[in-house]
Order: C-alpha cells, then sequence, then structure tokens
C-alpha cells in the first residue's frame, strides 16, 4: 500500500520550526523516483471522474508533486506564491499559519473564468493556506473541483473549512 511506503518515508522533526511543532518532513521520500511516480499514480486515481482543467500549487513543496500530476494529466500549472515573488499583476490574500502569518499571490491572467481548479499542495494542517488560495482562486472567478494533499493531519479538522469551496478532499496519507 503507499500509505505504508509513505509512513516509512515520512519523518517527524520535532522542534521545527518552532518548539512545539512536529514537522512532517516529506524530502526523504522525493529520493525515491520510483516511489513518486507511484504516488502519482495514486493521484491521478483518486481523481478519477473529476472534470478539471487545471492544477494549482502553493509555494513551494505544492510546486513538486503538483507540477508533476499537471504533467501528467496534460494540464496546465498554476504557481500560487509567497508575496513579491510572482513577476505580473497580481492577487494576494492574508492568512494565519500554523506558525506566524503569510501572503500568498497569484497572477491575475492565470486561468480564465469558470475554469474548473484543483487545488494542491504537499500538506493539510489547519487549513489556512488552501482557504487562502481557495480565495484568491474564486476571486479569479475559477472553480475549485477538488482538492490533493500528500499529507493531511486529520487530527486538525481542517476539511471542514474547505467544504464551503469542494467536498472532493483527497491525501495520499493522514495522520
Ligand atoms: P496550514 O495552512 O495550517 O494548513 O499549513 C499547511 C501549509 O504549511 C502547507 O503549505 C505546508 O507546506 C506547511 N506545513 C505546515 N506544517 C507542515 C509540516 O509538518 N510539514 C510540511 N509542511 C508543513
Amino acid at each position: 500500500m503507499i500509505q505504508d511506503k509513505l509512513k516509512l518515508e515520512i519523518r517527524d522533526i520535532v522542534d521545527f520550526p518552532k518548539p512545539g511543532i512536529v514537522f512532517k518532513d516529506i524530502t526523504p521520500l522525493l529520493k525515491d523516483a520510483a516511489l513518486c511516480s507511484e504516488m502519482i499514480d495514486s493521484i491521478v486515481d483518486q481523481l478519477k471522474g473529476v472534470a478539471i482543467d487545471a492544477i494549482a500549487g502553493i509555494e513551494s513543496r505544492g510546486f513538486l508533486f503538483g507540477f508533476l500530476l499537471a504533467n501528467r494529466l496534460g494540464l496546465p500549472f498554476i504557481p500560487i506564491r509567497k508575496q513579491g515573488k510572482l513577476p505580473f499583476k497580481t492577487v494576494s490574500e492574508s492568512y494565519a499559519l500554523e506558525y506566524g502569518q503569510a501572503t500568498i499571490e497569484i497572477h491575475e491572467d492565470a486561468f480564465k473564468k469558470g475554469s474548473r481548479i484543483l487545488v494542491h499542495d504537499d500538506l493539510l494542517a489547519t487549513g489556512g493556506t488552501v482557504v487562502a488560495a481557495s480565495k484568491l482562486i474564486e476571486r479569479l472567478g475559477g472553480e475549485i473541483v477538488a482538492y490533493s494533499f500528500i499529507i493531511s493531519l486529520d487530527f486538525l479538522k481542517a476539511k471542514g473549512r474547505l467544504s464551503r469551496f469542494s467536498d472532493n478532499i483527497y491525501s495520499l496519507v493522514s495522520y
């Protein structure tokens, strides 16, 4: 099972980036090319039957598998980045993180109005980041058709915060 393989590779880093946080580190699994392909296969499987026009990935770890997934599905990839990184005209949204505060941005011409967007990030914790990303997408007239994460920290109960945008919430492994 992919879940078991991932659980073996994902390591817990205690007190990173702040005391009291147990950080799920996905860098070990990036070294295993076969596992990364299998992960993309599994995500593609989960998304069968979901009509998607583009994949939006959140900086920076959301770019890793978000872009691979978009490429595998033959779809455009849309980067959602931290403030000040995108070169063209942007719209932005601020939010509270599990640790600290942040602002994310999207290019205002990222996709056509009415596009069906899948939002991808590596990890769902409190949901603050993807809620902000979802607001950006809705402000540009996009429809969120699904969320895809590598890891979901279910004990933080973020899925309820996403259901006002979409109930299609997938992850490969949950804790
Ligand atoms: P949320 O906004 O609280 O859901 O936090 C999710 C965001 O913070 C994602 O963009 C993650 O990349 C990052 N994040 C939070 N906790 C972790 C972790 O334990 N491992 C990796 N990324 C994390």
